[in-house]
């Protein structure tokens, strides 16, 4: 897509700190890193966000998740490491080409913090079992 920043960085024209290439996928430094060593995984075929993507796409990509994983843990010895996806504004996507985070963890004062409060309540089994046979009964379309 001409005017998505990623697809520049496919494309060569914004320069980038890659760390791995195939012929689907591509790795590179994060501009601004959380933490020592924040890496993004991309597609090379624009998708906007992961419900732009199919299976293949996204085998493609996680297939390689682990190797990456391993490259920023021999390298830097963090104690832990997140793997960060955003689909949306709201979730917190600012680049609306695919990518998936690898922020090594160094400790709690690293810079990352992911927390959630629990707004609600537990819920009842009921009604958890009825939000999972909504979700069943679409992924059978
Ligand atoms: P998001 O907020 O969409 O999940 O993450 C976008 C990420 O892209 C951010 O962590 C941001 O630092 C990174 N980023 C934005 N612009 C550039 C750029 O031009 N080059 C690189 N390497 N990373 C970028
Ligand atoms: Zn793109």
């Amino acid at each position: 897509m001409s005017d998505c920043l990623f697809c520049k960085i496919v494309d060569g024209s914004i320069p980038s700190i890659k760390v791995y290439e195939d012929d689907h996928v591509l790795a590179f430094m994060d501009i601004f890193p959380l933490t020592k060593g924040h890496t993004l995984l991309i597609p090379k075929k624009h998708h906007e966000n992961v419900f732009d993507m199919n299976s293949e796409d996204a085998g493609q990509l996680f297939s390689v998740a682990p190797k990456i994983a391993s490259a920023i843990k021999a390298s830097f010895n963090p104690a832990g490491l997140n793997l960060l996806n955003n689909n949306g504004a709201p979730a917190g996507q600012s680049v609306f080409h695919f990518h998936l985070h690898f922020i090594p963890r160094y400790d709690q004062t690293d810079g990352f913090k992911a927390t959630w409060q629990t707004k609600e309540k537990q819920l009842t089994t009921d009604l958890v079992t009825k939000y999972a046979d909504k979700i069943k009964s679409q992924l059978s379309i």
